[in-house]
């Protein structure tokens, strides 16, 4: 998606470790716009496919869904990031290492709201090393509903994430797709 690339490209700032910052547009202050515009070009990519819910993580990937759910007209789930160990009640859990905080920790969704029949859509702001996707495709899985595919704004290509999600069977449609960055030569799309 050109418009998302041009952005990256002027406003996007790289930071040691492969971190790339968005934060004046797409995750911390939020251009509404090009929310609107990636939200119309996931819906362009999976508008055929019946899907009945939208699944994100907390806490970058809620308005990124919730723009992209109003021209599916679905609802929108987030996964919670659980504080405590013992976790209680009728939720459905799975492991994320974070990225960029390197720590491990629990997910969950309340099995209220993910159904055997649900075909999901998930959503998340990046995709790196793969674990928040990974774990976002056990809460589908271990509800018995299906993933339709994930819709990623930006795709760090050069980390291993976007190959082993492929690689266990799941559409990836990621709006920018990041070869290569460094504080030199800024970024490069593949
Ligand atoms: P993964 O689980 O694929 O390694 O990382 C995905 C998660 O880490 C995303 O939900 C995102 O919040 C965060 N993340 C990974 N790489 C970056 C990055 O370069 N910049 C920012 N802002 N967040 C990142």
């Amino acid at each position: 998606m050109k418009l998302l690339e041009e952005r990256i490209r002027k406003n996007g700032k790289i930071f040691d470790g492969g971190v790339l910052k968005v934060d004046s547009f797409l995750n911390h202050q939020i251009d509404i716009k090009l929310y609107q515009e990636i939200g119309k070009e996931f819906f362009r990519l999976y508008g055929g496919e019946n899907v009945t819910k939208i699944l994100t993580i907390e806490a970058s990937g809620i308005g990124i869904a919730c723009v992209t759910a109003e021209f599916f007209e679905v609802p929108v789930i987030f996964a919670k990031k659980s504080k405590t160990k013992n976790i209680a009640g009728d939720v459905y859990t799975s492991k994320v290492e974070s990225f960029t905080h390197g720590k491990v920790y629990d997910i969950i969704v309340s099995k209220d709201f993910l159904n055997a029949g649900d075909r999901v859509l998930i959503i998340d702001d990046f995709l790196a090393n793969g674990s928040a996707l990974k774990g976002l495709i056990k809460l589908v899985e271990d509800a018995g509903a299906t993933v339709v595919g994930a819709g990623i704004c930006v795709e760090k290509a050069f980390q291993p994430g976007g190959d082993l999600i492929r690689d266990m069977g799941v559409r990836v449609e990621s709006l920018a797709r990041v070869k290569s960055m460094s504080m030199e030569g800024g970024v490069e799309f593949c």
